[in-house]
C-alpha cells in the first residue's frame, strides 16, 4: 500500500510517499527557514502563506520521483495537530482535496506521534513497550509506548521546550537560525567542561521526570554581558563561542538524560527510542549510545526534523488498521491523547 503524506505543521513543507509503512519511495522538504531566519523565529503568517504557495508543487514533485501518478496512491495521510494552525491548514485540506477527488481512504495524524515512528521507517520495528524520548522545537516529552498510537506521558517539559532552549540561546549570541544546528556545530570545537551551568532542582512527586530549560536558558544568557565585554573580567574559561555552545548543549541533554535513564530504571524498560529535530543532536546521539544497558534507536539524522516520510508511515499503519478520518476532520493547535500518568 503506497501512502502520500503530507507535513506542513510549522516551517518545512513537505510530502512523501511510502510503501507499507517502511520503503520510502520519495521525501520531499521545501524548508522555509531562509525565510524566517531574518526574524530568529518563525513568523506564522509567513509560514501560511509559503504552504499555500509550494504545496502543490512539493506534492507534484514528489510523485513525479517516487515514479507515481496520482492513480498509484492507494491513502492519504496528513498532520492535523500539534502545530501552526493556518500552516496545519494548508497540508490538512490540500491532503483531504486529494483524497476526495480520488476516492482514497484518508487519515489525520499527530505529529508528535509521527516523530515517534521514524526510526521505524529504517530500523526494524521496536518491541512494545519501550520509552520514547520526544525532543524538538515544541516539545519534550519523556513517554511509555505500549503501541504506534498509545502513549503515556511520563515526564514533560514545565517551560521550554529543550529545541526551543537551543534556539532562543542561538538567537541572543548571534549563532544563527535554527540555534540547534549551529550549537551543536560549535560545540565540537568547545569544552563543555568550561561553564558550569545549573541543572533544575525537579524530580519530587509528580515532577519524578519531569525537565525544565527556563532556569538553564537565562544562566546562558546572563553570560552574554562577559561574552561581549571580551576585555571585561573572565571567568573560570575563556568566554568563546564553542565553550558557550559546549558547555550549554551538555547541559541541556544531561536534564534529557537524567529523566530518561530514571524512567528506565523505574520501569524497567530497557529500549529507548528517540524522535524529534533534537534528536539529531551529536551529543545526545552518543551519550546514549554510551549506555550499554540500553538499547537506543534514532532515526537517521534527515528524518529527526520535520518530514513527510513520517506522516505516511504512520498513516499507514492507521490505514492498514481501518481507521479513516472524517473529510471533516480539522487542525489543532495541541495535541490529543497524550495523557499524563502520574508517578
Ligand atoms: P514540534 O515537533 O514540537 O511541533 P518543530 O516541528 O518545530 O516542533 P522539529 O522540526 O521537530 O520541531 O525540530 C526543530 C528543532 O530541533 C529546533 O528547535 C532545532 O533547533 C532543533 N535541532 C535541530 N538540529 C539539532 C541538533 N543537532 N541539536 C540540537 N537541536 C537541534
Ligand atoms: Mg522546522
Ligand atoms: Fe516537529
Amino acid at each position: 500500500m503506497k501512502v502520500l503524506g503530507i507535513e506542513s505543521s510549522c516551517d518545512e513543507c513537505s510530502a512523501a510517499v511510502v510503501e507499507d509503512g517502511k520503503r520510502i519511495l520519495s521525501n520531499v522538504v521545501a524548508t522555509q527557514i531562509p525565510f524566517h531566519a531574518v526574524y530568529d523565529g518563525v513568523v506564522p503568517e509567513i509560514a501560511s502563506r509559503k504552504h499555500t504557495e509550494w504545496i502543490a508543487r512539493v506534492v507534484k514533485e514528489v510523485l513525479e520521483t517516487a515514479g507515481e501518478a496520482p492513480d498509484g496512491i492507494d491513502g492519504v495521510a496528513a498532520t492535523a495537530r500539534p502545530g501552526l494552525l493556518g500552516s496545519l491548514l494548508v497540508g490538512l485540506s490540500f491532503a483531504k482535496a486529494f483524497a476526495w477527488a480520488r476516492d482514497l481512504p484518508f487519515i489525520a495524524v499527530d505529529h508528535m506521534l509521527a516523530h515517534l515512528y521514524a526510526a521505524n521507517l529504517t530500523e526494524n520495528d521496536p518491541d512494545y513497550p519501550f520509552l520514547g524520548l520526544l525532543v524538538s522545537g515544541g516539545h519534550t516529552i519523556i513517554c511509555r509506548v505500549d503501541g504506534f498510537d498509545a502513549v503515556t506521558v511520563l515526564g514533560t517539559t514545565i517551560d521550554d521546550a529543550v529545541g526551543e532552549a537551543f534556539d532562543k540561546v542561538s538567537k541572543y549570541y548571534g549563532f544563527g537560525y535554527p540555534g540547534g544546528a549551529y550549537i551543536d556545530r560549535l560545540a565540537v570545537k568547545g569544552d563543555p567542561a568550561a561553564f558550569r551551568f545549573p541543572l533544575p532542582n525537579l524530580h519530587k512527586g509528580e515532577h519524578r521526570y519531569d525537565v525544565s530549560y527556563s532556569g538553564l536558558k537565562t544562566a546562558v544568557i546572563n553570560q552574554l554581558e562577559q561574552f561581549r565585554r571580551k576585555d571585561g573580567p573572565r571567568g573560570p574559561a575563556e568566554v568563546t563561542p564553542e565553550n558557550i555552545a559546549a558547555s550549554f548543549q551538555k547541559t541541556a541533554v544531561d536534564i534529557l538524560l537524567r529523566s530518561v535513564f530514571r524512567a528506565a530504571e523505574d520501569t524497567g524498560l530497557t529500549t529507548v527510542v528517540a524522535g524529534g529535530g533534537v534528536a539529531a543532536n551529536s551529543y545526545l546521539r552518543s551519550a546514549l549510545a554510551e549506555r550499554k544497558d540500553l538499547r537506543c534507536i534514532f532515526p537517521p539524522l534527515d528524518l529527526c526534523g520535520d518530514n513527510g516520510a513520517m506522516i505516511a508511515g504512520l498513516g499507514y499503519q492507521y490505514l492498514k488498521r481501518g481507521d479513516r478520518s472524517p473529510l471533516s476532520e480539522t487542525a489543532s493547535a495541541r495535541v490529543r491523547g497524550f495523557k499524563k500518568q502520574y508517578p
